[in-house]
């Protein structure tokens, strides 16, 4: 699999994402590339392109992860200038979710991931290569149940087709 990046997510489910999708076309009008509906998502951990043998520790990292469910509330939009994206986020972030990431990352430092320094934000991009915008306020946030967490690949689809693809999914308790 050359020029595949992997990494680990939230995936919403048809609902979720109808909710979504309700957002935007209530939203402003925004100069910038939509996601396809199927490509919505809110990244846990980067992994980035890899070998072939580190994928079974990977697997094995999330397969030890004891991760429990929690609900998130997307009530916030914004933009940050240099990835260009413009997201919808939870204000505050469920401590299920942060122990989630965590207990991912160390996991993966036993298969030799380096843990991002950066603290963790959450957010599902909406608009890639966007303008700037100013945030808008949302009528009622959007809720959604995680049940389960993914691994996703990202390869470098042709127009309008997925970007990601979800290779494993993972319950939560
Ligand atoms: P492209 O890079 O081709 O424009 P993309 O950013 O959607 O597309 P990837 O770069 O493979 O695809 O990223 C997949 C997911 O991981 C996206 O949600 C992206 O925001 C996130 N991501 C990418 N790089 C990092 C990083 N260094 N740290 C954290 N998350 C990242
Ligand atoms: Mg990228």
């Amino acid at each position: 699999m050359p020029d595949q990046r992997l990494f680990f997510a939230l995936w919403p489910e048809a609902e979720v994402r109808e909710a979504l999708l309700q957002q935007l076309s209530v939203g402003p009008q925004v100069k910038g590339r939509r996601h396809n509906p199927n490509d919505l998502h809110m990244t846990l951990v980067f992994l980035g392109q890899l070998q072939g043998r580190k994928l079974a520790c990977i697997e094995q990292a999330a397969e030890s992860v004891s991760g429990q469910r929690f609900e998130l509330s997307l009530d916030h939009t914004g933009y940050w200038p240099r990835p260009k994206i413009v997201w919808i986020a939870p204000q505050s972030t469920p401590e299920p979710l942060i122990q989630l990431v965590d207990g991912l990352k160390q996991q993966l430092a036993g298969c030799g991931f380096e843990p991002e320094r950066r603290t963790y934000r959450p957010h599902v991009t909406l608009y890639r290569k966007a303008q700037r915008i100013t945030p808008w306020q949302l009528a009622k946030p959007s809720q959604w149940p995680v049940k389960e967490f993914v691994l996703a690949s990202s390869n470098n689809p042709a127009p309008n087709q997925s970007r990601y693809k979800i290779l494993q999914r993972w319950p939560l308790a």
